[in-house]
């Protein structure tokens, strides 16, 4: 397939959505507070009760969506294909089935074909924010469909 890709800029400030399930809100704060001058250059947003929690410890604005049950996890994965949210650190329990399954699966797939970075656990969130990337601004490299309507379109037209 020939695939055509666009270079979508990331500024200096990251725009950083965290998210962790029940079991792992205790290590999300503390990584959290460990982290707080390097989180604090940068936009911060969440799912409902880990942005309240987060928000409280490092008397921080994080911006709040709705808690992930509840839709939240949807909301995150609908700013990341609008552009918005640029980040990802998400806790998610490796041990416990949670009732928004799909909607996990959903943002994970969203942020893998946005070209977003992503930590799924502390090792790596540890990683990626003493990354010199977190200092510049960086290029993302995302599959250009913008010519795919008109080509679908045609392909049905076709029958
Ligand atoms: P919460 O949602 O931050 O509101 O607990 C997180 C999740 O379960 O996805």
């Amino acid at each position: 397939m020939d695939k055509k890709y666009s270079m979508i800029k990331m500024d200096k400030n990251k725009h950083i959505a965290l998210i962790a399930h029940d079991n792992m809100k205790d290590d999300i704060l503390e990584w959290a507070k460990e982290n707080r001058d390097k989180l604090s250059k940068h936009f911060l947003y969440g799912t409902g009760t880990t942005a309240a929690l987060i928000s409280q410890a490092l008397d921080l604005p994080i911006k709040a969506f709705k808690s992930g049950p509840l839709g939240g996890d949807q909301q995150i994965g609908a700013r990341i294909a609008e552009g918005i949210i640029d980040f990802m650190i998400f806790f998610w329990d490796p041990l416990e089935a949670q009732p928004h399954d799909p909607d996990i699966k959903a943002l994970l797939r969203i942020a893998a074909l946005y070209d977003i970075p992503v930590a799924t656990n502390r090792a790596t969130a540890d990683f990626l924010l003493s990354s010199q990337y977190m200092e510049e601004e960086y290029y993302r490299k995302i599959l250009d469909f913008s010519k795919s309507i008109d080509a679908r379109k045609s392909q049905f037209l076709k029958k």
